[in-house]
This record gives C-alpha cells, structure tokens and sequence, in this order.
C-alpha cells in the first residue's frame, strides 16, 4: 500500500507535538509569570526590554514563513503541523476504537481478533484521560516553573492553597476541552473559528491557482473511478479531493495532507494505472514557435 506521504505527515506531526511539550519542561523557552521572568535555553533573563526580542523576532519570522508556506503550499500547515489539527486526529484512533471513527489503521487491528480490540479499547481510555492531562501540564508549563507544577499536582489537594487549585481547574479545563474538539467540534474549529486557518486561506487564494499545491483529478470525468470512493472515505476533512474547483480556502477547505493521493495511488497501482489523483501540477499550455524572420538569420 502507498503510504509515504500519510507515514511523512504522522512523523511531522509527532514531531511538532513532543517539541511542543517538551520546550517548557527542557527550558528551551518559557515564561515565569509569577516571578515576572523569561526563561531562554536554561538561562531566565527578566521579562522586559531588550530580552522580549526573543520572543517577539522568533514570532515574527514564524508568521511570515507560515505565510509564505500557505502562499505557496495552501494550507498544509493545517494538514501536517497544526497541533490542534494533530489532536482532533489523534482522537480519531479513538473514536475507532470506541467503535465509531474511520481511522484506518485503529479500524484494521481492532478487526484482528476480540483481544486486539480489547486491548485497544483499554488503551483508548487510559489515553483519553492520561493525553489531555499531559497537555494541560505541559501548557502551564509554559506560564510556570515545570518544579512548581509538579510539586502541585503530585501533593493532596489542599483547597486552601490558591495556586493548587487554579493549576487543578487549567487541568479540568483542558480535559474538558479535549474532548469536546476531539469529539464535537473537530474539524468545523479549523473552518469556522480559527484564525491561522483564515489567514492561510487568504494567502492560498492570492496565490496563481494553476501553481498552487492541491490535490488534482486527472481524468475529465468522475465515471474513471467506478465505484470506488476511497479518496473521499480518506479525506478526514470531508471534502471530495476530485471537484474541479476544490478550495484551498476558510470554510470546506483541503489541507493538502496528501492521504486521498496515497489511497489513490494504492486503488490504481493494484490495477496496475497510474493514481487519478496527484499533486503535480498540469503542463503549462505552450506557447507557439516564434517563426524566424528570414532576414534575421545569416
Ligand atoms: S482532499 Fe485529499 S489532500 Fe485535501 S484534505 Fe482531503 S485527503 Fe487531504
Ligand atoms: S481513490 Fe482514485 S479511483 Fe477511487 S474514487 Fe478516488 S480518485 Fe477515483
């Protein structure tokens, strides 16, 4: 089965999450907002001028490349490194496991044998609760010293220490809001709220879109795919990889993560044709020869 670019996207995302978590517990960088300071590489400087450039350049330079990426690649930030993308995917595996998402991976062991999907469905609540909490600590690790935030959690709750119960309610809230996006709102945050997600859309559509990155049908008509609907089973996102005028824009837009591709790739190549779907953009029509003036040539 033709897999790279779904196996390249799950390593970016993996990626873009642990970094995620682990910059504020290795002291990459975060803030200590009770004590006013920021923290760079291990060394905590106060937070004021000159040292805030550090924040503020880094940020900077993330929105313009983000910007250009999206000008050039649509919204693929979406599709590959969004962090709340990556969850709502994430929690798809879950769903599956509970018996009604369309994670194809989760839905292929959980057929194995009545073990796989006990195992599964133990593995699935034990995340559930264990991820949301790891990103609440994380998150406040970026705002408190990561000591301070696990004296906190691992010392009995102590309704008199003001600091214990704000941390303990950020982490009610996060697990309350993880799983109202991983199982309500999912993907209508990336089209509806989310304002990186209006702003990649407004740079994708500036851009010439016989160039731009997107998914491209080959054939003129649907009647080359049979019955097949592979593409659109894939698309987590829920838009047909094949119209003619796919978006790349806020409110049904494609992210460009690839899988239609890949599923595509996997349909045709058992029958020996090429994919119907790819990312290659069509030939440029050509411009006709400049006819020679005679006079012109020795
Ligand atoms: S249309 Fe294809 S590339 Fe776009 S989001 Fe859906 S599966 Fe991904
Ligand atoms: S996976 Fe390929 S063959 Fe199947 S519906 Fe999509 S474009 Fe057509």
């Amino acid at each position: 089965m033709s897999a790279r670019r779904h196996r390249a996207r799950r390593s970016v995302q993996i990626l873009v999450l642990l970094l995620g978590t682990l910059v504020p517990w290795l002291g990459v960088f975060r803030l200590d907002m009770p004590g006013a300071r920021v923290v760079y590489l291990g060394r905590s400087y106060p937070l004021e001028w000159p040292y805030v450039l550090g924040m503020i350049i880094p940020f900077l330079v993330v929105v313009w490349v983000l910007a250009l990426l999206s000008y050039l690649k649509g919204r693929v930030f979406c599709g590959w490194a969004c962090p709340y993308g990556s969850l709502v995917e994430f929690f798809e595996g879950i769903r599956t496991a509970a018996g009604w998402g369309s994670n194809r991976l989760v839905a292929a062991w959980m057929r194995r044998s009545p073990l796989h999907r006990l195992g599964l469905r133990a593995g699935a609540v034990v995340t559930l609760v264990a991820a949301p909490l790891l990103l609440g600590a994380s998150l406040a690790a970026y705002l408190y010293p990561p000591a301070r935030i696990l004296r906190e959690l691992s010392a009995p709750l102590d309704l008199g220490n003001r600091g214990q119960v704000v941390l303990w309610a950020w982490m009610a809230l996060v697990l309350a809001s993880s799983w109202l996006a991983g199982f309500l709102v999912r993907f209508h945050f990336c089209r509806m709220v989310c304002i990186y997600g209006m702003g990649q859309a407004m740079a994708a559509s500036a851009a010439d879109p016989a160039k731009v990155l997107r998914p491209r049908f080959r054939p003129g008509d649907l009647g080359a795919c049979g019955s097949c609907q592979a593409c659109l089973k894939a698309c987590f996102v829920e838009v047909d990889p094949r119209a003619k005028d796919l978006h790349l824009g806020f409110s049904a837009g494609c992210f460009n993560c690839g899988d239609c591709v890949d599923v595509c790739e996997t349909v045709q190549g058992h029958k020996g044709r090429p994919s119907l779907l790819t990312f290659e953009r069509p030939e440029a029509p050509r411009k006709p020869a400049r006819r020679e003036d005679p006079g012109e040539s020795w």
